[in-house]
């Protein structure tokens, strides 16, 4: 199955793709984010150009975009599907993906702004093995989102990695990357409706909450 993972930044999609969509269709969630933040401490030719857009919160430019996600669709484990996360982000983008490949559905991860800037900033990541805690604890609007806590605090159940929180969570940046979004990104929405592909999820608590109702949507439950 391929499914392209849409929303706001901090919405969940990266949360949902690798915790329930990957694990259960048995192919890769391919996040161009954890792709860029690899290349950024990597020590590459790109690596300092990349480091300095993604710290800002603007876009890497479309040709290293499209360059880098070739190459990862080209690659063994993809063959047979692969969840998008982050890409594509802008019309070209969309574009030069229906040139390479079709997709089965986009789903259409739905939070309030409000919500998103408080769970941005209680976002802690693996730095080693990318995986997403939180600390934040939401409770309002009709949304129930307790915190995602490792067992020992700042430290990864999953490798023992060190956990941190990104330069570009900070919320002046996350402002700047939500107005992207809904100038650039959101517009795709519209692209892939026209298709009718697009499944809108309305996040409304944490992953063991929206674990069925995302199953349901893609005829897995
Ligand atoms: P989020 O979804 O939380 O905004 P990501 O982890 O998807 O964050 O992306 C982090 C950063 O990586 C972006 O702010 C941007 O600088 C860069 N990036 C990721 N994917 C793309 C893309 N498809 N096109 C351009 N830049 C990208
Ligand atoms: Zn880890």
């Amino acid at each position: 199955m391929k499914i392209i993972m849409l929303g706001a930044p901090g919405a969940g999609k990266g949360t949902y793709a690798s915790k329930i969509l990957a694990p259960e269709l048995n192919v890769p969630h391919i996040s161009t984010g954890d792709l860029f933040r690899a290349e950024a401490v990597s020590g590459s030719e790109l690596s300092a150009k990349i480091k300095e857009i993604i710290d800002k919160g603007d876009l890497v430019p479309d040709e290293i975009v499209i360059d880098m996600l070739k190459n990862r669709l080209g690659q063994d484990d993809a063959q047979n599907g692969f969840i998008l996360d982050g890409f594509p982000r802008n019309m070209e983008q969309a574009k030069m993906l229906d040139e390479i490949t079709d997709v089965d559905f986009v789903l259409n991860v739905r939070l309030a702004d409000e919500i998103i800037i408080k769970k941005i900033a209680g976002r802690r990541i693996c730095r080693k093995c990318g995986y997403i805690y939180n600390v934040a604890d939401i409770h309002e609007g009709g949304i129930d989102m307790p915190p995602l806590l490792p067992e020992k605090e700042g430290i990864c159940d999953k490798c023992s990695g060190e956990l941190y929180q990104r330069d570009d969570d900070a919320e002046a940046i996350v402002r700047d990357r939500l107005k992207l979004y809904y100038e650039k990104t959101a517009p795709l929405i519209e692209y892939y409706e026209k298709r009718g592909i697009v499944k809108n999820i309305d996040v409304n608590g944490g992953p063991d909450i929206m674990r069925p109702v995302i199953l349901k949507l893609i005829g897995k439950a």
